[in-house]
């Protein structure tokens, strides 16, 4: 025995692959974490026999194999708080992700960024990391001057590695700062130049509210600053219709738009994720500027007309393959709709190896069953779901 510890392979095969371009059946070869080979058919490579020996052999039977899905916007320490300390929402556990198939999850601070803050952040999205999830966050939360680590959010975002951008910053909503055009603009300038300054996405994800100002405040953004388009990030553009047509004019100026896959009443004036998504891609608009988050753990309130919590919810990670679903139903290819979920965030935030199903990129894969639910899903390499059960749970999942 040569006393080294031969690095356990793991081989895929018969799978139905979208990269998310459809590729037809092929063989994967994964390990340390990467998929390092990608063959045409069912058939396998012969490994040599020291690697052989810890391989194991993952048998798809045909099915859909995509990359793990990227959710762009979680309150990963619970958020809430809207009305009255019993409804601040508890952290969510690392199953809740990896059973919904998504195995890269972007952590933030919402309308609590008061009794909780950037350090309970950054710990939950550690804690995340050990777990084997993949998890970055944001600096900052709904209010103006941001909730800070080191007292400034660019020193925040330069220094602080798993920090990629600030937000979500709230704009045309009761519950924001009220923030001006100057200190709207300079918060992005803050997240571009720290981008520049590390090669992170350095993006200013925008919160919107119901408010008649939409996203009037970014249009002006764009043409009174020189700021790139790229670094204003609006979420929940869904919420009301005339919003969405907002969010449509600026992914056709540059912007990345973010809709949630919040549950959406008949009647409402507002859109489904999956109604929003097929508008947006029917649309015209660059089919790479749109992507779609679940907003899990945040609370998802109702308000009355004297900003007062009628009822509430709570966003779930689930419901972005429930929207795959969805608009699979309606008669979309899956390849048309796995972008918005994998290689469109991926290319936004700059994670080089995620939202794509490729030589050398992350093992972050989701096998998909008949009914589009998550039947395997990896985590870098690692099995953390088998015929739609978490065989790996979180440390306080008992
Ligand atoms: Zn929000």
């Amino acid at each position: 025995m040569s006393g080294i510890i031969a690095p356990r392979m793991l081989l895929i095969r018969n799978a139905d692959v979208f990269a998310p371009r459809p590729l037809g059946v092929r063989s994967l070869l994964v390990g340390a974490g990467r998929i390092l080979w990608i063959g045409v058919g069912t058939d396998l490579p012969e490994l040599p026999g020291p690697l052989r020996a810890g391989s194991i052999v993952l048998d798809l039977e045909g099915r859909r194999l995509i990359p793990g899905l990227i959710d762009g916007h979680v309150h990963v320490t619970g958020g809430g708080g809207e009305a009255g300390f019993r409804t601040r929402v508890p952290p969510v556990q690392l199953s809740r992700f990896t059973t919904a198939g998504v195995t890269t999850v972007v952590g933030l601070l919402g309308t609590d960024d008061t009794a909780r803050g950037p350090r309970e952040l950054l710990a939950t999205l550690h804690a995340l990391r050990e777990e084997g999830l993949n998890a970055w966050g944001y600096a900052g939360g709904y209010h103006v001057p941001p909730a800070t680590l080191t007292g400034n959010v660019r020193t925040d975002l330069v220094f602080v590695e798993a920090l990629l951008g600030i937000g979500e910053v709230a704009i045309s909503d009761h519950r924001s700062s009220q923030p001006t055009l100057d200190e709207v603009a300079r918060l992005a300038a803050d997240a571009h130049v720290a981008g520049l300054m590390t090669g992170k996405a350095g993006i200013l994800h925008l919160h919107l509210g119901d408010g008649p100002r939409g996203l009037s405040l970014v249009a002006r953004a764009l043409d009174e600053t020189e700021l790139p388009p790229r670094v204003f990030n609006p979420t929940h553009v869904n919420r009301r219709r005339a919003l969405f047509d907002e969010a449509i004019e600026l992914a056709r100026r540059g912007c990345t738009v973010d809709i949630t896959a919040f549950p959406v009443e008949e009647g409402e004036d507002a859109y489904s994720a999956a109604d929003a998504l097929s508008r947006y891609l029917a649309s015209g608009a660059p089919p790479d500027h749109v992507t779609v988050s679940s907003d899990a753990g945040g609370c998802l309130p109702c308000f009355d007309t004297d900003g007062r919590v009628c009822s509430m919810d709570v966003g779930s990670a689930g419901a972005l393959l429930q929207t795959v679903r969805e608009l699979l139903a309606a008669g979309l290819p899956l390849e048309q709709v796995l972008p918005a979920f994998t290689s469109n965030p991926a290319r936004l935030l700059r994670l080089p190896g995620k939202g794509a199903i490729e030589t050398g990129a992350d093992a972050d894969l989701v096998a998909l069953d008949q009914a589009g639910r998550a039947d395997t899903v990896l985590v870098r390499g690692e099995i953390h779901v088998r015929d739609g059960v978490a065989i790996r749970r979180g440390t306080f999942e008992f």
